[in-house]
């Protein structure tokens, strides 16, 4: 059945996926309910677990396989998939369900009771490798002061700001910063969720005296992702007695939280007060310009690890533009970017990104509505929106809608039905003879073309 399987599959994904992802499965046994397929390395698993699963769930079931769920394994074969790295270790991926983009999972070790209850820092969040444009130099300035040291000056540092914007990332080289200047301080840094589990976990125990104990003789204390704790009331009590305890120790406290502290829903207001005694910064959402800096910075370092990969032009450029703020995507793409290059042995050029990175190329889409059209449309050409809408037929007025017309066309999803019932009830075939209308314009209308280049600049902003 898997030939058969596979010879469906060809269909559903294309010549190329087949080629890359599913010619080199191997289907080892269906056990249980579970599909096992070996694959020759883990990013192939990666790779194939995230886009094709379910496909390949769907297909397996409609030939009648007893599968309810795929895996992949490991298992480097050496006449296989030619660019693969010489060895993998041998590991299991869980294939359902999909993983999504998400902040990753804290961990939680036990440890012994003399240490600090703190989570590892990544050693690649340092300040050199944070790269500063206008949306965070505020944040970054704040950080770096923090982390000289001397007389405390801000306290708390209260960092906020959108997901993966940098503020796990600014709190990590700070805590670099200071355990390497003066490695006999003690740094706690951990996630607010973390610290709920500790506080949790020593009252079961019956250790709150030595959670209190540790909590409070530490020199420098992070919590990451403070909203975490709202509407969680005995653990917001703890969190206010700890920080007040060390705030009067004259001890750094640094904190961040996805919005400023007066916007943190069921935080109780005293713990809000206190957060916005000391400075308070956000981190705003990246610009074209950081994010083409951080790009060039990550491609830097790849172009190191893979120096036989050709990169052409344009590239960084394009993902700049086309991927919205949030860093770790942007990240996450160029990683896939490369690894995917060097594992079909291609250049990467505008071809092989849009190919590669379809998926997160579509998501971070601006949706762009049709009535946003009408509106800059009406203010480009000095016409009222009710007159882009109503029954008037005058040329000074029907072309600017037929302009808004052709850019719904094109901008949104709209069926012409539904771009017609937007402009005033109107026929879809005036919306088709409007669009069509704009088109042969463009082409021979040297200002109209202008007009629809410098509205799709607009809308798209
Ligand atoms: P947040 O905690 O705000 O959700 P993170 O600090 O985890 O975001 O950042 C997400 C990813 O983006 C990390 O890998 C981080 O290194 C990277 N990143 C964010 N901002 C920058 C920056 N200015 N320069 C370099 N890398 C950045
Ligand atoms: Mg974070």
């Amino acid at each position: 059945t898997w030939g058969r399987v596979k010879q469906q599959l060809l269909e559903s994904v294309g010549r190329n996926n087949y080629a890359n992802w599913i010619e080199p499965l191997d289907l080892k046994k269906v056990d249980n309910g579970v599909a096992v397929f070996s694959v020759p390395t883990s990013f192939m698993a990666n790779w194939v677990s995230r886009n094709f699963s379910e496909t390949i769930l769907s297909h397996l079931k409609a030939a009648n396989a007893s599968a309810s769920r795929v895996e992949f394994t490991v298992e480097p074969h050496q006449s296989r998939g030619a660019a693969a790295p010489a060895s993998v270790p041998v590991q299991t991926q869980k294939a359902s369900p999909a993983p999504k983009v998400k902040e990753a999972a804290p961990e939680m070790p036990d440890l012994p009771a003399a240490d600090l209850p703190g989570a590892p820092l990544d050693p690649r969040f340092t300040f050199d490798n944070f790269v500063v444009g206008k949306p965070n130099e505020l944040a970054h300035a704040a950080a770096r002061r923090v982390a000289e040291g001397g007389p405390v000056t801000f306290n708390p540092l209260f960092l906020y700001g959108g997901v993966g914007l940098g503020k796990t990332h600014l709190m990590h080289a700070i805590a670099h910063e200071i355990r390497q200047r003066d490695p006999e301080l003690r740094v706690l840094y951990l996630s607010a969720e973390q610290f709920m589990y500790r506080f949790v976990q020593a009252l079961r125990d019956r250790q709150m005296i030595d959670f209190k104990q540790i909590f409070r003789s530490v020199d420098v204390l992070m919590v990451d992702d403070v909203q975490f704790i709202a509407g969680k009331d005995s653990t917001q009590e703890e969190f206010f007695h700890t920080f007040n305890a060390l705030v009067d120790q004259n001890k750094q406290i640094i904190i961040s939280a996805d919005r400023a502290p007066g916007e943190i829903v069921g935080l109780e207001d005293r713990i809000k007060s206190r957060l916005q005694c000391g400075l308070v910064v956000d981190l705003h959402p990246t610009d074209y310009e950081l994010r083409l800096g951080i790009l060039q910075t990550k491609a830097d370092s790849y172009r190191g690890q893979y120096p036989d990969l050709k990169f052409a032009d344009g590239v960084l450029e394009f993902l700049a533009h086309r991927i919205s703020t949030n860093v770790r995507v942007l990240e996450g793409a160029l990683m896939r970017l490369f690894a995917f290059a060097s594992l079909v042995g291609r250049e990467i050029d505008l071809d092989l990104t849009q190919e590669c990175l379809a998926d997160i190329l579509k998501a971070s889409e601006r949706k762009v509505t049709v009535e946003e059209i009408q509106r800059k449309v009406s203010e480009h050409y000095a016409i009222r929106l009710s007159d882009m809408i109503g029954p008037k037929r005058v040329r000074s007025i029907a072309r600017p809608r037929q302009v808004a017309m052709y850019l719904a066309k094109h901008m949104t999803t709209r069926s012409l039905p539904e771009i017609g019932r937007r402009f005033g009830g109107r026929d879809h075939t005036t919306v088709m003879h409007g669009v069509k209308r704009i088109e042969e314009l463009k082409g021979t209308d040297s200002q109209i073309a202008d007009d629809l280049e410098m509205l799709r600049r607009l809308l798209e902003a």
